[in-house]
């Protein structure tokens, strides 16, 4: 049984994933700011957002070494969307700074600009029957390193992957009612896997 979920509240729509976690009936749920409050967590949740503001952010608090540190640890992780950009190793045509904890390469905007967001179904391995994709300004995959599972594909994109308890997807769960997901993440282990 998980104990208390965190999500990081520094930007972004983080109160949308509290909300998903209390319906998934998850135990208390805590904003992550500072690293004292990640402290006080056994999982993250990286929300979607502006990753060059938030990975700036991350570095200026302190926050980044503190969330290397527990992954390394063995907290689980869940990025969306900008999450995932923030767990990812490289992003395509860019420096920017990011947490580097899953080894993948990722494009921002794939899908492109705001008004080209949408919807769709999408199977996600382990969850059962489709999902609802909701995608905002979504990233995909476009390199996938040695020991990254891919859990979702779109249209043929890479749109959700893991690697032991570093989870990332495209899409926004926490938009919809379905708490399949945070349900899911709530499961993971949080012991090391090697
Ligand atoms: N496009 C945004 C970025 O690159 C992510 C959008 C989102 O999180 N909905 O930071």
């Amino acid at each position: 049984m998980a104990g208390r979920v965190g999500v990081l509240a520094v930007q972004g729509d983080f109160e949308r994933h509290c909300d998903s976690f209390r319906r998934a009936g998850a135990p208390p749920v805590a904003e992550v700011r500072t690293p004292a409050d990640l402290d006080g967590v056994d999982r993250l949740v990286i929300p979607g957002g502006e990753s060059t503001t938030v990975g700036m952010l991350l570095e200026r608090y302190g926050l980044a070494a503190a969330i290397r540190d527990r992954v390394a640890a063995g907290m689980p992780v869940w990025g969306t969307c900008m999450g995932l950009i923030l767990l990812a190793r490289e992003v395509e045509g860019r420096l920017q700074p990011t947490l580097g904890l899953l080894d993948v390469t990722v494009r921002r905007n794939a899908f492109g600009a705001q008004v080209n967001s949408f919807e769709d179904e999408v199977e996600v391995a382990g969850v059962g029957s489709p999902v609802l994709g909701v995608f905002i300004r979504a990233p995909i995959v476009t390199r996938i390193g040695p020991g990254v599972e891919t859990l979702a594909r779109y249209g043929g994109q890479v749109v959700a992957v893991r690697s032991g308890a570093v989870v990332g997807t495209s899409f926004h769960p926490e938009l919809t009612d379905d708490t399949r997901l945070h349900t899911w993440f709530l499961g993971l282990e949080t012991a090391p896997e090697k």
